[in-house]
């Protein structure tokens, strides 16, 4: 029994998609250029704040991630 028990071992308030058990997610900013981990899929550019981001979560690009478990969940609106 894990720790991290949550439902579906998604993180809590999370992306919806991402799983407590996965690894970061690597992104690159299209804009600026920037390259950095996050937990969740749906986090901006930590540098510009912009949403044009490349990502990838454990060398697996996001649109396969998305084409196998859906659409994340933004809290946060623009
Ligand atoms: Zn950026």
């Amino acid at each position: 029994m894990s720790r991290f028990d949550y439902k579906n071992g998604l993180y809590p308030n999370g992306d919806g998609i991402t799983r407590v058990s996965d690894p970061f997610w690597m992104n690159t900013c299209q804009k600026c250029g920037h390259k950095y981990w996050s937990i969740l899929c749906t986090d901006n550019c930590s540098n510009c704040g912009d949403p044009d981001v490349v990502r990838e979560l454990g060398g697996i690009p996001y649109k396969q991630i998305i084409a196998e478990r859906g659409e994340p969940i933004k809290h946060n609106s623009e």
